[in-house]
């Protein structure tokens, strides 16, 4: 490529350079790839957390970022990293996370390899692939002679399998002043479909006080806290309305501590999912309005919303538009999802700022040892990426 590049960004032959260039950069791709994943950062570990921000810190640098690294006390220090576009209007924020579910030495069992167009390991497509992808497209594009459309703002984080509460409020910050949020969570699916809505997500605690007692002695003195929880799981099930946009999951009960004991003390815990905002506040009230059935026992009740729902607002739909017209170019047809798990996109398409999720890898088994990326996809999203920064339009939310 010549250093002045006439044609639009993404015309067709700049669409399929960019492709080609980042599809002979796959083993680029994949060393870095093998290098983060072997680099375990579980959410839990702060040693291990703060280790991997170092490692992602100096890889930016070289890739000619500014860096900066906002440290934690109780989660791994959050990275942000910024390619400057002076003069070109609002930043583009791409959002990632670095930790992962898998504790330290679950490398050992499930270790980095590839095999059959596939790499395995720990965090390969939630989302260690995503975060290889951002230097890609950088790259690529410098390559190409072809300008960002605007800054571009790294922010990944320490904290979103256990809820980004160490990091929400960092994420919100950078998403206001955006003209568009690019999250690089996997795609859904193995067809790679985008990700334009997300339920929102919450959850309960539901504790039981009852009143121990001999259970062959005295069981009338006791109040029986498994037996007063029980009847409280059969309401909550009520609650669950899938077709009005409500799900509701009983996923962990548990109380007593011998069979010849009547239960002091039971506990449940209860995950809840809207489609739509305006569901969440009326399914908590339903919640805290719950009573205890048997006389003598009593409810504690904690927790609540903790993540508003991913909608398709007009800005959400216009980005996934100009997505698909990029698609296009690289000869991709790519659809979009309605998901049922959050992700910090939630929060920055909650503010109304248009955000993009499911823009990292194409695979499966996230979270699970069977995880995967297709090699394939590497180049193919790093180049859609590429020229969504090339391209995104400041005037998504209000076009
Ligand atoms: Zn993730």
């Amino acid at each position: 490529m010549s250093a002045r590049n006439p044609a639009p960004v993404d015309a067709p032959g700049n669409a399929r350079w960019l492709w080609r260039r980042l599809k002979n950069r796959s083993p680029v791709l994949l060393d870095r790839l093998g290098r983060f994943v072997r680099a375990e950062s579980p959410s839990t570990d702060k040693d291990a957390l703060d280790r991997f921000a170092l490692l992602l810190a100096s890889e930016y640098r070289r890739a000619g970022a500014r860096v900066r690294l906002f440290s934690q006390k109780r989660a791994g220090d959050h990275v942000l990293a910024c390619f400057d576009a002076p003069g070109r209007g609002r930043p583009i924020l791409i959002l990632g996370h670095y930790d992962t579910v898998y504790p330290l030495g679950t490398l050992s069992r499930m270790p980095f390899r590839m095999r059959a167009g596939r790499a395995w390991g720990p965090g390969t497509i939630d989302m260690k692939s995503g975060l290889v992808m951002t230097f890609a497209a950088i790259d690529a594009l410098r390559a190409a002679h072809l300008p960002l459309a605007g800054p571009v703002f790294c922010l990944i984080t320490s904290d979103e399998e256990i809820g980004s509460h160490h990091s929400r409020a960092l994420i919100e910050r950078y998403a206001r002043g955006a003209r568009a949020v690019l999250v690089l969570e996997p795609a859904a699916g193995t067809a790679g479909k985008l990700k334009t809505s997300r339920k929102g997500t919450g959850e309960i605690e539901l504790i039981v006080h009852g009143k121990s007692a001999h259970a062959g002695l005295n069981p009338e003195e006791g109040v029986n806290a498994i037996h007063e929880l029980a009847l409280q799981i059969e309401r909550i099930r009520a609650f669950n309305r899938p077709s009005a946009g409500t799900t509701v999951n009983v996923g962990v009960a548990g109380g007593g501590t011998r069979s010849n004991v009547i239960p002091e003390r039971a506990r449940a815990l209860i995950d809840f999912r809207v489609t739509r905002r305006e569901l969440a506040a009326p399914l908590e009230r339903r919640f805290r309005a719950l009573r205890p059935v048997l006389p003598g026992a009593k409810l504690e009740i904690r927790g609540g919303f903790s993540r508003p729902p991913m909608e398709r607002t007009p800005g959400v739909a216009r980005l996934f538009a100009h997505a698909q017209s990029l698609g296009t170019a690289l000869g991709l047809h790519i659809e979009e999802a309605a998901v049922g798990g959050g992700s910090d996109g939630n929060f920055t398409a909650a503010l109304g700022i248009p955000t993009l999720d499911g823009l990292g890898g194409v695979g499966a088994g996230a979270h699970s040892p069977g995880e995967f990326v297709f090699v394939r996809s590497l180049a193919e999203r790093a180049a859609l990426l590429a020229l969504l920064l090339a391209t995104i339009p400041d005037n998504l939310a209000g076009a």
